[in-house]
């Protein structure tokens, strides 16, 4: 495994002559947990889903493990199927238990069968604290309960990097903390995350590194407390100083 588990040069992405992404270069090391913050509208969503191709590049490369997900003979299949994804809406299946939820791309990618699919599906849904709510259908769930679920789902692949984008951004208030009390646990036991949020507590604690986009652009990234305690740029301090 080389030692960036992520490794984005000139990435550029447009939609039509919306030019989102104006050249990101950026690395994410084995075990490493970076945050995104940022402005809304300033194309963390968008870094994020270039980095498991849910978007193409206009221009750039983007490696994973190695992988080169931008090269049209690569095998990118291979490296998406260990990169973990949890989005803000929790996009569960509805008319399946927490527990199948967590099976069903196990065995339809991974190609497990149901009896080891299921054993993994429930370690991980304990791993997430829902020892309980193995057969529960998500509509009986909180939204906390709900996003576990989809944490656990993203687990049972077996990533070696997970993205988060805004997990508790739809999440009632009392509810958040769960969510990141499961996230904090996954970056001590060294899975290497990248998280874009807006909770910045969470990100001076556990963030090794924070990374600031605004425009398109990587404005200033350092530890928390150089980008949250001690920003250097007039765009950092100006959002720090809306959000804080
Ligand atoms: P953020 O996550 O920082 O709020 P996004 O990456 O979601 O920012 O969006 C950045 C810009 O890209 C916005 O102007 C948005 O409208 C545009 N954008 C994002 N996704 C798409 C898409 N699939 N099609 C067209 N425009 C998009
Ligand atoms: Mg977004």
């Amino acid at each position: 495994m080389p030692e960036n588990l992520v490794e984005i040069k000139e990435l550029h992405k447009s939609f039509g002559d919306n030019h989102v992404l104006r050249g990101i270069d950026f690395k994410v090391a084995q075990g490493e947990v970076v945050c995104v913050i940022g402005p809304s509208g300033s194309g963390k969503s968008t870094l994020l889903r270039c980095v498991n191709l849910l978007e193409v590049p206009s221009s750039g490369t983007v490696l994973v493990a190695g992988e080169d997900l931008t090269d049209p003979d690569g095998n990118i299949d291979a490296a998406r199927r260990h990169i973990g994804m949890v989005f803000q809406s929790f996009n569960l299946f509805p008319h399946h238990t927490a527990i199948s939820n967590c099976m069903l791309a196990q065995q339809t990618v991974l190609k497990r069968g149901k009896k080891d699919a299921r054993k993994v599906a429930a370690e991980n849904l304990d791993r997430v604290g829902l020892t309980d709510k193995h057969d529960a259908y998500p509509a009986k769930l909180s939204g906390g309960q709900q996003q576990r679920v989809a944490i656990a789902r993203a687990l049972s692949m077996e990533p070696n990097l997970m993205l988060f984008d805004e997990p508790t951004s739809a999440l009632d208030p009392e509810l958040v903390g769960e969510v990141l009390t499961v996230m904090r646990r996954l970056a001590e036991e060294g899975m290497t995350m990248l998280v874009v949020t807006h909770e910045m507590a969470f990100a001076r604690e556990v963030a090794d590194r924070v990374v600031f986009m605004d425009g398109g652009v990587i404005v200033e990234q350092g530890t928390p407390d150089e980008v949250i305690g001690n920003p250097q740029e007039a765009r950092t301090k100006e959002f720090l100083r809306r959000v804080l």
